[in-house]
């Protein structure tokens, strides 16, 4: 069984750095292990240039991974398992180390994108690393957007089914992105409109509110005529923010902008901070968070959500300073009865800096892919899957 995992970790000196993704990787692994499945590994990490490079293996994850499997399956009261890991991960090397490993030991692969062919979904690399395996499971929901060897290309090959967070991404997102419980509720921010020109698209024509904060709230300011001051503007896309205003207008939807703004002198170091409303920013202002009537607005304008998607930092939360509408919109969304959803590495990141991700119910582990999801666009590393699961009504996780 080959699995292909989330392990693009942050590394420092050698050592992961943040193991959050190998933690979520862990219930798919443990319960594989548990059905006894021969367990292999591979993941891709970072952006290798040119073939291997020791600044890129994924030989700093096998002892976190250990580690966290240790725990994992002591709970489920099952034997412990060693990570070895291997440094390739197709051909003679795996093939031979999958052949005399002990049945207490898995292998972690190394990086699949220390081969050009994986990124260029080339079926040659891709029947190699079929040939490690009967089956492939896919866990890897923030590759999936990318029709890749390790993601799209070795399904054609093998039985190929969704592991468990892909299946708890898939439903949680599908379920904004096709059949949301109204009322709708959408709130996007963030640096830019651009790259999420198609989420906000669609979110006009599917979302029942949306509230925007954000710099991008300063492009839409911008298309309304306001003075933005020194705020992050994207002038080559005011037009497309106008634009967008007046779609919302005709199909009768309300995009709420910030009523208010927190603005500085200089985000680096500020002399001052004060709360303006939107129609008076100066010309040295710099607006760095949503004000407190917006977040007063929004948080009462929410209460009456059944479902809300939420997407991009309401302002520049990585300062303590500027990350109090970011929180208060956590808060917000913790408080409710209702589907939330969070999509996107930095609003990721925001609400688990908040201290209420528990109170979510799904945060996405994909930026670009759960964009690309709740967007619409079909996702090739699981367009594959579902196929094969449809065609194969034997499918469940433990198959091998
Ligand atoms: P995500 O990764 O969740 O999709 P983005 O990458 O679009 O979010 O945007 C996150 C970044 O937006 C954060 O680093 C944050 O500092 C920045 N940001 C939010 N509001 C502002 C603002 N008013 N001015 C400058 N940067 C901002
Ligand atoms: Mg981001």
């Amino acid at each position: 069984m080959l699995v292909r995992a989330d392990f693009n970790v942050p590394l420092k000196d050698g050592h992961v750095a943040d193991d959050t993704r190998i933690r979520e990787s862990v219930p798919t692994i443990a319960t594989l292990i548990e059905e006894k499945a021969k367990v292999m590994l591979c993941s891709h990490l970072g952006r290798p240039k040119d073939g291997p490079d020791p600044a890129f293996s994924l030989a700093p994850v096998a002892p976190v991974l250990e580690r966290l499997l240790d725990k994992e399956l002591a709970n489920r009261g099952a034997p412990p398992v060693s990570v070895r890991f291997v440094n390739d991960c197709i051909g003679y090397k795996v093939i031979s180390e999958l052949n005399s490993v002990e049945s207490n030991t898995i292998l972690l692969l190394e990086n699949t994108r220390f081969y050009r062919e994986e990124e260029k979904n080339q079926p040659l690399f891709s029947m190699a690393l079929a040939a490690l395996c009967s089956h492939f499971v896919n866990d890897a929901f923030g590759s999936c957007h990318r029709a890749h060897s390790s993601t799209e290309g070795i399904a054609h090959f093998r039985p190929a089914y969704a592991g468990y967070l892909v299946q708890r991404e898939v439903q949680f997102l599908s379920k904004v992105a096709e059949s949301p419980d109204r009322p709708f509720h959408v709130v996007l921010g963030g640096a830019k409109i651009s790259g999420k020109l198609d989420v906000i698209d669609r979110m006009i024509e599917l979302a029942d509110e949306i509230y925007i904060g954000g710099a991008m709230a300063f492009t839409f300011a911008k298309a309304l005529g306001y003075e933005t001051g020194k705020s992050l503007v994207e002038f080559e896309r005011v037009g497309l923010a106008k634009a967008m205003l007046e779609k919302a207008n005709q199909l009768g939807r309300t995009i709420h902008l910030p009523k208010d703004i927190v603005v500085t002198d200089d985000i680096e170091k500020p002399t001052r901070i004060e709360a303006k409303p939107l129609d008076a920013l100066g010309a040295t202002d710099i607006g760095v968070d949503i004000g407190p009537l917006t977040r007063q607005a929004c948080a009462k304008g929410l209460e009456s959500a059944k479902t809300v998607f939420w997407n991009g930092p309401m302002g520049v939360f990585e300062k303590p300073a500027f990350a109090d509408g970011t929180n208060a919109i956590a808060f917000a969304l913790a408080a409710l009865h209702a589907t939330t959803v969070v999509g996107g590495g930095e609003s990721a990141m925001a609400v688990k800096q908040s201290g209420v991700a528990d109170k979510i119910s799904h945060i996405s582990t994909g930026g670009g892919a759960s964009l690309e999801f709740v967007e619409g666009k079909e996702l090739p590393g699981i367009k594959i899957l579902e196929e094969d699961n449809q065609s194969n009504p034997a499918y469940h996780l433990g198959n091998r």
